[in-house]
């Protein structure tokens, strides 16, 4: 959450959102094309636009979204959500939009489709209900759609380091690549971005001068990032993906690279073995505060 959320009367960004096409990207990632009425008009504030879904429960058309509340007030319009009893309510989970064309009036969005193998030991049973609704998806079904908004999004300041650090997974590579699309021409970046195989590297398209380093899942982010010959100065960092492993590489940067912590951008964007529904750990809740201390920070100069 930003220091200052907009007012709290400000329209809710609240939309039903429709499937126009699907296609793979990689073995292990579909793109979702979607349109709706209620897209006409979206603007994006810079790249990295986090929205959250709401994915039916089985059986349902579509999800059940309860109205806004008249006054807009985001924090009531949560209460009644959470307020549906639990056999209606949508799944609730986040994603980012990959690419907007304002004309058609349409988005589209990257899903990683996780537990798509059995290495985790979870297989298909651990993939969870917004990647099974994904891996199914089929033109004309309806999604809820919350976002993008300031009040759950931190901005990216692109370009405004010496350089910039990047490190993903494969479900925070959507992400990324917006990012990296947005810097600036001739602008230093380094990437670090962990996969399962070589199908699952996709091209980047920047005008930055991007390295990029593919790693396998055997090797952590953190340990790739020691191992790197960096470039001198300060970068500004965006660290997304598994929060454990975006935490030991933003631990590395902070206390053995002496970064300045407010130009360290990290996002946890999922945890092992829980889901996006499970309870904050106390871990998560620190991390929370820091990420609000750091916007604090930033927002003072
Ligand atoms: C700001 C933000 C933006 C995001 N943008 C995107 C995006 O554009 N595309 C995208 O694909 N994802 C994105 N994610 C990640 C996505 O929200 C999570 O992967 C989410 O948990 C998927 O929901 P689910 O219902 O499939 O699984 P859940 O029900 O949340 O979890 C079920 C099980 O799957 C495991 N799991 C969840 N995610 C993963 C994963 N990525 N890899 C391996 N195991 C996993 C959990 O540990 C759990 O055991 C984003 C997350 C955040 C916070």
């Amino acid at each position: 959450m930003p220091a200052s959320p907009p007012a709290a009367s400000a329209a809710l960004p609240l939309r039903r959102i429709r499937v126009l096409a699907v296609r793979p990207v990689t073995p292990r990632s579909v793109r979702i094309t979607f349109g709706g009425e209620s897209l006409a008009g979206l603007t994006l504030d810079g790249p990295d636009q986090q929205v959250k879904l709401y994915v039916p429960r089985p059986g349902q058309a579509e999800p059940v979204l309860p109205s806004p509340d008249p006054s807009g007030d985001v924090m009531r319009w949560y209460a009644a959500y959470a307020a549906i009893p639990e056999a209606e309510r949508p799944w609730m989970r986040s994603y980012t939009i990959r690419a907007h064309d304002p004309a058609a009036a349409t988005v589209d969005i990257d899903f990683y489709l996780h537990g798509a193998d059995d290495r985790s030991g979870e297989g298909r049973s651990g993939e969870g209900p917004a990647t099974r609704w994904a891996r199914g998806a089929r033109p004309g079904e309806t999604l809820g759609m919350f976002g993008p908004s300031a009040y759950f999004a931190t901005p990216v300041t692109v370009g405004a380091a010496e350089w910039t650090l990047l490190a993903a997974d494969g479900c925070s590579l959507p992400a990324l690549a917006t990012v990296v699309e947005a810097l600036p021409p001739g602008h230093r970046a380094l990437a670090f971005v962990q996969v399962a195989d070589a199908d699952e590297e996709l091209p980047f398209v920047t005008a930055a001068d991007l390295t990029v380093h593919w790693l396998r899942e055997d090797v952590s982010p953190a340990d790739a990032v020691r191992g790197a010959a960096l470039p001198p100065g300060t970068p500004y960092a965006w660290l997304a993906g598994e929060a454990g492993a975006v935490r030991e590489l933003r631990r590395h940067l902070l206390q053995e690279r002496g970064y300045d912590r407010r130009t360290v951008h990290f996002t946890g964007y999922w945890r092992r073995h829980l889901t996006q529904d499970d309870a904050p750990t106390p871990e998560d809740l620190t991390e929370a505060r820091e990420r609000l201390e750091s916007a604090e920070g930033r927002a003072r100069g």
